[in-house]
C-alpha cells in the first residue's frame, strides 16, 4: 500500500512539474534594493531571534515572543489582529495597498520543552524548561524581517496587494497553523511562504507525514502500596498496558508508520498506588487516513487497558495534520531567488563554534555546507508540519537554510546552541533575503500565482474538500503544562 503510494505521489510530481522559468525574474534594482533592505533589518531580526530563543516559551504560551514580533509589525506600519482563531498567541499582520494578490508568509515562535541548553558548543544545561530546538525563534524572527523589507519596497514603488504575516503558535504538537486554516483566515491567500532552520540550503518540496496526537488519561483508586494495594487500582497500570500493547501493534502497521510516546504523568511516590497517569502519543504515516485508523487502533489498546486493570481512560486529541503538498510552480520560483543569495561567511570565532559542534554529532557530521541543494520535489520528508493543511488549502513553498552545524538533527542540544549563536542568525538573514525576494516577485507575477493555484487543485484533485484532523476541536490550550497545573 505504501509503495504505491509513494510511487503515485513520485510520478504525479514528475508529471506536474512546471518549466522552471515562468515567471519573469526580479530587475536587478529590484533585487538590489530588497537584499540591501533585509540587510538594513538584519540587526533587529537577530535581536528579535536571540530574545525569542532567550525567553524559549512553548506552544500556546509565547505570550511575550508574539508580541515582540507584532510589536516591530505595528512599527513598521502593519495593521495587527492579535489573538486570532482562538489562540491568544497568533497574530496577523497586514499591509494593504489597493487591489492586487494576497501574499502570506507564516512566521513561528514556539520552543520545545526540555533541551535547555547554552548557545555553546558543548552540552550545557541551563535554567528553564525549554530550548529552541527547532529554531523557531530564527523562523519568526526571519519572516517577519522579510515582511518588513518586501513592504518598505513596495511603499517605495507603489506596488498594488496585500502583505501579510501570519504568526503561528504551537507548532510542535499544537497545530497552531490548522486553526488559522479551519477558521478561514487564510483562504483569500494567492501564495504562502514559509522556511525552516536547517543544517544546509534546499528550496526542496517535499511531503511530509501527517499526524495525529492525543493524550491518554487514566484513572485509578490510590491506596498505600503495600498496607492496602488490593484497595487500589493503579493508573500507571493502565499506561503500562496500553504502552505494552501499542508496542506489540508495531509489528502490524504499515512501514512508514511513527508511533512515539511519553509518559507525562506516572504518579508521584512508589508507596502511593497512582490514581492519575498520562501517556501522550503521536502517530505518523505518509497518508492521512492510515493515521486516522492507526489512532483507532491505539484507541482500542487504551480501552483493552483500562478494562485489564480495573481504571478508566479519557482521549484528548492534542494535535492533527496532514502531510505537505508541494507546489513546484512556487517552489522553482524560490529555489531561484535562493541561488541570488549570497551564502554566509564566518569569523574565525564562529568557524571555531562549528568545528566544535561538528565534532559532537553522530557520525562526525560536514564541517561544510556546499551550496544550495539542486531542486527536488515529492520525497516524503520522516516529519510533520502544520504547513500540511495550509499547503492544501494555498499554494505553498518553503526553504531551509543553514543555520545549524551540518550534520545537526532537529530536536539536539546542538539545534539549541546554533539557533541561539550567530551561525544560527546568519542562516536566518538568507531565509529572509530568499522570503523577500519572492514575495516581491510574486506581486509582479499573476501568472505564476494562476499557474500555482491550477497545480494545487490539480494535486489535491477536483473533489477535495477542507476537514481537519482536528474536526471541530478548539485548539489545545493547555498542551503544554503539567497534568497537575491543569487541576
Ligand atoms: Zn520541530
Ligand atoms: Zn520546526
Amino acid at each position: 500500500m505504501k509503495s504505491r503510494l509513494r510511487t503515485a505521489l513520485f510520478s504525479f510530481s514528475a508529471l506536474l512539474a512546471p518549466t522552471p522559468a515562468l515567471a519573469e525574474p526580479l530587475a536587478d534594482a529590484d533585487r538590489k534594493e530588497i537584499l540591501a533592505e533585509v540587510d538594513r533589518g538584519s540587526p533587529a531580526m537577530a535581536r528579535n531571534a536571540l530574545q525569542i530563543w532567550s525567553w524559549a516559551e512553548v506552544g500556546f504560551q509565547e505570550t511575550k515572543s508574539s508580541g515582540l514580533l507584532q510589536k516591530d509589525l505595528k512599527a513598521a506600519g502593519f495593521k495587527v489582529a492579535a489573538g486570532v482563531a482562538g489562540m491568544p498567541t497568533a497574530f496577523i499582520a497586514s499591509y494593504r495597498n489597493g487591489d492586487g494578490p494576497v501574499i502570506g508568509i507564516l512566521a513561528e515562535y514556539d520552543a520545545l520543552p526540555g533541551l535547555a541548553q547554552a548557545a555553546e558548543p558543548e552540552r550545557r544545561v541551563i535554567d528553564g524548561i525549554a530550548g529552541h530546538a527547532c529554531g523557531h525563534n530564527l523562523f519568526g524572527a526571519a519572516s517577519v524581517a522579510a515582511a518588513i523589507a518586501t513592504k518598505n519596497w513596495m511603499v517605495a514603488h507603489g506596488i498594488k496587494g496585500e502583505l501579510r504575516v501570519y504568526g503561528a503558535p504551537a507548532e510542535e504538537g499544537g497545530s497552531g497553523k490548522v486553526f488559522l486554516v479551519r477558521s478561514g483566515l487564510t483562504k483569500d491567500v494567492s501564495a504562502m511562504l514559509h522556511w525552516h532552520a536547517g543544517d544546509g540550503y534546499s528550496a526542496m518540496q517535499g511531503h511530509a507525514l501527517a499526524n495525529v496526537s492525543a493524550k491518554f488519561r487514566f484513572h485509578g483508586l490510590a491506596s498505600h502500596a503495600a498496607a492496602a494495594p488490593e484497595r487500589g487500582r493503579s493508573a500507571l497500570d493502565g499506561v503500562e498496558a496500553m504502552d505494552n500493547m501499542v508496542n506489540m501493534m508495531r509489528e502490524h502497521v504499515p512501514q512508514e508508520t511513527r508511533i512515539h510516546y511519553v509518559i507525562t504523568d506516572g504518579g508521584k511516590a512508589p508507596n502511593v498506588v497512582p490514581d492519575t497517569a498520562e501517556v501522550y502519543y503521536y502517530v505518523r504515516h505518509p497518508d492521512q487516513q492510515q493515521v486516522a485508523d492507526i489512532m483507532e487502533r491505539v484507541k482500542k489498546a487504551a480501552e483493552g487497558a483500562a478494562l485489564g486493570t480495573g481504571t478508566t481512560v479519557e482521549y484528548d486529541q492534542i494535535g492533527g495534520t496532514f502531510d505537505l503538498l508541494p507546489n513546484d510552480t512556487l517552489g522553482h520560483m524560490m529555489y531561484d531567488n535562493l541561488k541570488q543569495v549570497p551564502l554566509p561567511t564566518y569569523t574565525v570565532e564562529e568557524q571555531a563554534f562549528i568545528d566544535k559542534i561538528a565534532t559532537t554529532l553522530p557520525k562526525g557530521g560536514r564541517k561544510q555546507v556546499s551550496g544550495v541543494a539542486p531542486y527536488s520535489s515529492g520525497e516524503i520528508m520522516s516529519a510533520s508540519t502544520d504547513v500540511g493543511d495550509v499547503s492544501y488549502t494555498t499554494p505553498t513553498a518553503g526553504l531551509s537554510t543553514g543555520t545549524w552545524v551540518p550534520g545537526t538533527p532537529p530536536h539536539s542540544w546542538q539545534a539549541v546552541a546554533a539557533s541561539g549563536a550567530s551561525i544560527g542568525t546568519k542562516g536566518a538573514e538568507v531565509a529572509s533575503k530568499t522570503l523577500a525576494l519572492t514575495a516581491a516577485q510574486l506581486f509582479q507575477s499573476p501568472e505564476t500565482l494562476a499557474a500555482a493555484k491550477k497545480e494545487l487543485d490539480e494535486r489535491r484533485g477536483a473533489d477535495f474538500v477542507y476537514h481537519s484532523l482536528l474536526g471541530d476541536k478548539a485548539p489545545s490550550l493547555d498542551y503544554r503544562k503539567a497534568p497537575a497545573a491543569k487541576n
